[in-house]
């Protein structure tokens, strides 16, 4: 039996006009001698509307009802577009997330999913040849409702595609793909044919929203190829998938930036043990993502910490500053949210030495300042004055030509 996951995201499913759109690439999929896991989003604008509709209800929504309800916007989808299925003669069913089973933990709003019972859904795809499958949700071991991250029906996609291994999982969205940079910054960019999964990681950390990111974690961890595509037209979209010599062979694939970034300074620090665990613990216990973190030398004993986190964790992240400043003996603390992260990647960097120089050039040839710089095996990531981002983008692009195809290539 060879099964095709298609994940349709909100836009794809937003109005009975598009779900008959979805349906003619299903019934393709079902020509083509495939069986056929649907999974949908709930219809576009849906998951906000509940949102918004809890906190008009409750200043504090209890988390597990919180779930019961944005979930329904999933069950919405899944039924009407199984009746559409049903009324053209296709052999559907429709399954929530715990019907599936999909067994999650039990961290309401961000669940992370366990198992996935692929004996039941492969019996049920043996009675049937479609199965439209909830995204976004599943349940805990006490039997409640959780829902996964918003964008989370990537994750139950890739996640069914490798319980019941299918040979592609298709993610259906309203772009055509993954392209070099963001294209309403830059219209050089280029939709990209290919992109390793640790390079989509990368990408998506940077805030992309193209997939979810533990969707790629997942696809990464038991190789399930995903194929990013629109629904909207029939060009070939981006594959995401294991790396290959081709891949190594290009420096550098694509430009990514993260604007949601701020930048907090503790100056004067003390330098002996226990100061980093002191800063950086009670913002882990707060939930406060930090990002790059450069420590100074120290000069007689006192040093600065610098670190950039999200911008939306700002008050969050001063309150619990001012706290440990005096602890850690700190003389000041500032900090900047007018800053942007621009990341060079490519995984070929791993095998080619000079393309950080090659990036600070280029930045030095137009005057942008570098604030401060991290890297990894497959990224070189400056912070920048938030003013400059579009022309270091565009420039970083031109740079190692990424409109003529993969540098270094
Ligand atoms: N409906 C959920 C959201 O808007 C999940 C998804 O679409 O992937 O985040
Ligand atoms: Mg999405």
């Amino acid at each position: 039996m060879s099964v095709l996951v298609q994940k349709f995201g909100g836009t794809s499913v937003a109005d009975k006009e598009c779900m008959e759109r979805v349906l003619v690439r299903v019934q393709r999929a079902l020509e083509q001698g495939h069986k056929v896991v649907v999974v949908l989003s709930a219809m576009a604008g849906e998951t906000n509307r509940l949102l918004t509709m809890a906190k008009e209800w409750s200043d504090r929504p209890d988390p597990a009802e919180m779930d019961v309800l944005v979930s329904t916007g999933e069950q919405t989808s899944i039924a009407l577009f199984t009746m559409l299925c049903k009324d053209s003669g296709v052999k559907a069913r429709s399954l929530l997330g715990h019907q599936a089973p999909i067994t999650t933990d039990c961290a309401f709003g961000k669940a992370r999913i366990l198992t996935i019972d692929h004996e039941r859904i492969n019996t049920l795809l043996e009675h049937n040849d479609v199965l439209v499958v909830a995204g976004f949700q599943g349940a805990d071991c006490n039997d409640r409702i959780t829902t996964l991250g918003r964008g989370g029906s990537d994750t139950t996609a890739v996640a069914i595609a490798a319980a019941v291994k299918a040979k592609e999982c298709e993610i259906y969205t309203d772009v055509d793909g993954v392209y070099t940079t963001d294209p309403n910054i830059c219209s050089k960019a280029r939709k990209r044919n290919f992109i390793t999964y640790d390079e989509m990681l990368e990408t998506a950390s940077m805030g992309a929203k193209v997939l979810q990111i533990r969707s790629v974690e997942f696809a990464k961890k038991y190789n399930v190829p995903v194929h990013v595509r629109s629904t909207f037209s029939d060009s070939p979209g981006t594959l995401v998938t294991k790396e290959d010599k081709r891949m190594e062979a290009v420096m550098v694939s694509g430009i990514a930036l993260d604007k949601d970034q701020a930048r907090f300074t503790l100056q004067g620090v003390m330098d002996r043990p226990g100061i980093a665990a002191a800063i950086y613990t009670p913002l882990a216990e707060a939930g406060v993502v930090v990002d790059m973190i450069i420590q100074n030398t120290s000069r007689e004993g006192v040093t600065d910490m610098t670190f950039t986190a999200q911008r939306q964790d700002l008050e969050k992240t001063l309150e619990i500053l001012e706290k440990v400043k005096q602890e850690v003996g700190a003389t000041d603390l500032h900090y900047d949210t007018n800053v942007c992260k621009v990341s060079v990647i490519g995984v070929g960097m791993r095998h080619h030495s000079g393309v950080a120089a090659t990036a600070f050039n280029a930045l030095k040839d137009e005057n942008i300042n570098i604030l401060l710089i991290s890297t990894s095996e497959i990224k070189i990531t400056c912070l920048i004055e938030e003013k400059y981002t579009e022309l270091a983008v565009r420039t970083l692009h031109d740079t190692f030509e990424l409109d003529k195809g993969p540098y270094g290539g």
